[in-house]
């Protein structure tokens, strides 16, 4: 008899230990990224491991488990949202990742399965593939009654407030033929300019930035408070119907006009292709202008057009035989990180950046990566002189994945957080709950810097012409050192300046004047009051119409406001509360700043009309009714006055709904205020 003995050269036994280890992996990796929105691996490393069990499972077979993550699509749906079935699976696609495996897996399979010569044509629909969350729409008789996320592909989460607040979604569809129950998939996603700015914001606020547009987002959409994820201007692309009654559609070209017509917003670069290699063609034009779309995709998808024949062709395990998913290569490089630089922000944020030997990311030489904080930094152990991978999403500032640790030599050196601000030697301090490291100084010369470059800039006081050039040489002079300083500033004062011409001096000194009138929200913007953003600075406007009043805001007033929480609520007071702003402000307005209460939108029938909404409203989200009031030209505030125009109650209605009809108030229910917005237009 003949003993068999384990033999580590075995390929068939390697292959199931590597197996073992992969699922385990991705697991792991899958939690991390749709149940913590966390990912500690760039999604090509992610790809990469998928794609290799995927190939030790077709080369073993009989490693296949039903629990591996090649037999499901995603992660299981977090507890706290309520859980919705999908009646029919959402399935994940097969992966081409170049022009040939677009050819081989999908044009050669179709062929073969349909029984299609080589030299004939088949009918394929291509897509941009949004780098988004997915999600399925629910429309019963044209009115949207559901939306969840794909989750595992059965189950997903009911998201339907948040999907509500998506600006770019239509609550009730238009046009003729609209079915009785229209389910629709769509991917969310987050423009490019919207993504910058949030983790702008998030950095500035001591918070850890999203690592990518969809992680932002998915972290937007799976908000348990939609007033977060309606403060994120998601936006979505419709790509293909789910179950539907009532309605037929012969190909997806057919169902994308279908649902383009009724008001869904369907991707306006979508094309049919005759042929795979019009498909091959797309796939790399599409690649060509990547880095010029306003969002962020990762591939581009083809389908067979004709529904007849996607149905002929059904379903392998896990994924359609008719469509496939075309990746583009991932835009990362390797080089070495040279130094961690110390950046400081206008709130006093200390970020380490990286300073790299500069290198060539697909077109774009990069010699700045971010870091993003300290406790990324210790966490990816990123040390100076390290080897290190890039990556750059879109147009979005690079940043460095992960470190090359087998490339270490020893000399490489971990950099510890700075106990002392590099600009001005202030105490560091960590805020409890943040992240970020902040300079406390007061004098702190980046600091105020950026907070009158702010000050200054077209979305804040617009001052024309009075760019970071002319700011840091007042700085340089002496000439400022607070943002009411600028109001004191003579003609001299510039004439002083290099390359300083009589007429230019002049102009400078009209343009600070002419900034004396700007609406309040602008003035509220530029005071740089943290979390207040532009968006913050007009609701704080409109509901208190005068810098005064919002100095004597309270707590309770402030987060009556729509988009305002206690977050934010806290941080005016605390500037408010703050003597020496109030001086600045002070200096300010004696020096003849007049900021005007913001002109309300005109020509709409509610002009001047302000509304309260209490109660609980089953018809519209208060969100969306906010809105509607908003587009007719009214307000909405938080509690009742005498000014209040009407008090919009829904059921259980308590102390405001007493107060409205004490003061004679006119009190509507939800029937009533939709009668009036339908007679107010
Ligand atoms: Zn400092």
């Amino acid at each position: 008899m003949q003993l068999s003995f384990p033999d580590s050269n075995d390929p068939a036994q390697k292959a199931e230990k590597r197996s073992a280890e992969l699922r385990s992996l991705i697991g792991h990796h899958n939690q991390r990224y749709y149940q913590l929105d966390a990912p500690e691996i760039s999604d090509a490393e992610y790809d990469a491991l998928f794609r290799e069990l995927l190939e030790l499972e077709e080369q073993y077979p009989g490693l296949v488990t039903p629990e591996s993550p090649t037999r499901r699509i995603g992660g299981a749906p977090l507890e706290k949202f309520r859980a919705v079935k999908h009646r029919l699976p959402m399935l994940s696609l097969d992966n081409a990742a170049n022009e040939d495996e677009i050819r081989s897996k999908l044009d050669v399979r179709v062929k073969k399965l349909l029984g299609v010569g080589g030299d004939e044509t088949v009918g394929y629909m291509c897509e941009p593939k949004m780098d988004g969350l997915a999600v399925e729409l629910v429309y019963e008789n044209g009115t949207l009654t559901g939306a969840s996320t794909r989750g595992d592909g059965y189950t997903g989460e009911d998201v339907t407030a948040n999907i509500r607040t998506l600006r770019c979604l239509p609550l009730t569809l238009n046009g003729t033929g609209i079915p009785a129950l229209l389910e629709v998939r769509g991917e969310v996603y987050l423009p490019l300019d919207a993504f910058r700015k949030i983790n702008r914001d998030k950095e500035e606020n001591g918070e850890p930035p999203f690592a990518n547009p969809r992680n932002a987002a998915a972290g937007s959409l799976r908000q348990l408070d939609p007033r977060i994820t309606a403060r994120r201007p998601l936006a979505i692309f419709c790509y293909a119907p789910g179950q539907v009654e009532g309605a037929s559609f012969a190909s997806q070209s057919d169902f994308l006009a279908a649902a383009a017509g009724w008001g869904l917003p369907v991707n306006p670069l979508v094309r049919a292709a005759a042929g795979i290699e019009e498909a091959v063609a797309y796939y790399r034009e599409m690649q060509a202008r990547r880095d010029s779309l306003p969002y962020e995709i990762d591939g581009t998808v083809v389908k067979v057009d004709s529904y007849l024949l996607q149905r002929e062709l059904g379903e392998k395990s896990r994924s359609p035989v008719w469509a496939v998913a075309c990746k583009f290569p991932p835009r990362q490089a390797e080089t070495v990180l040279e130094d961690i630089l110390l950046s400081v922000g206008r709130t006093g944020v200390i970020t380490p950046v990286a300073q790299l030997r500069p290198v060539d990311l697909s077109g774009v030489t990069v010699a700045r990566a971010t870091l993003h904080n300290w406790d990324e930094l210790a966490a990816k152990d990123i040390r100076i002189g390290d080897t290190v991978i890039v990556e750059r999403a879109g147009d979005v500032i690079p940043a460095v994945v992960r470190v090359r640790e087998e490339l270490r030599n020893g000399s490489e050196k971990s950099m510890a957080p700075p106990q002392k601000c590099p600009q001005c030697g202030s105490e560091v301090v960590r805020i409890a709950d943040e992240v970020a490291l902040r300079c406390m100084g007061l004098s702190c010369p980046p600091q105020i810097r950026e907070s009158i470059k702010h000050f200054a800039s077209r979305t804040a006081m617009d001052i024309e012409g009075l760019g970071d050039r002319f700011v840091e040489q007042l700085l340089a002079l002496g000439l400022v050192h607070n943002v009411a300083d600028l109001y004191a500033l003579t003609k001299d004062d510039f004439m002083a300046f290099e390359r300083m011409g009589d007429k230019l001096a002049s102009n400078l000194l009209a343009a600070i004047e002419a900034s004396k009138s700007r609406e309040l929200y602008r003035f509220i913007f530029a005071l740089g009051i943290r979390h207040v953003g532009e968006r913050t600075a007009k609701a704080l406007a409109q509901a208190f119409g005068s810098l005064d009043n919002l100095k004597k805001a309270t707590l309770e007033e402030l987060t009556s406001i729509r988009d305002i929480g206690t977050t934010v609520a806290q941080s005016i007071r605390t500037f408010f509360d703050n003597e020496e702003n109030l001086a600045i402000i002070g200096r300010m307005l004696a020096s003849g700043v007049t900021p005007t209460a913001t002109a309300k939108k005109v020509g709409g029938k509610l002009t001047g009309k302000s509304f309260v909404f209490t109660g609980t409203l089953t018809r519209f989200s208060r969100e969306h009714a906010g809105k509607l009031v908003e587009d007719q030209g009214g307000s909405v505030v938080g509690s009742v006055s005498k000014k209040t125009g009407y008090l919009v109650a829904g059921t259980e209605a308590g102390s405001k709904l007493e107060k409205a009809r004490q003061l004679g108030i006119t009190v509507l229910d939800e029937e009533e205020f939709l009668n009036l917005l339908e007679t107010s237009r």
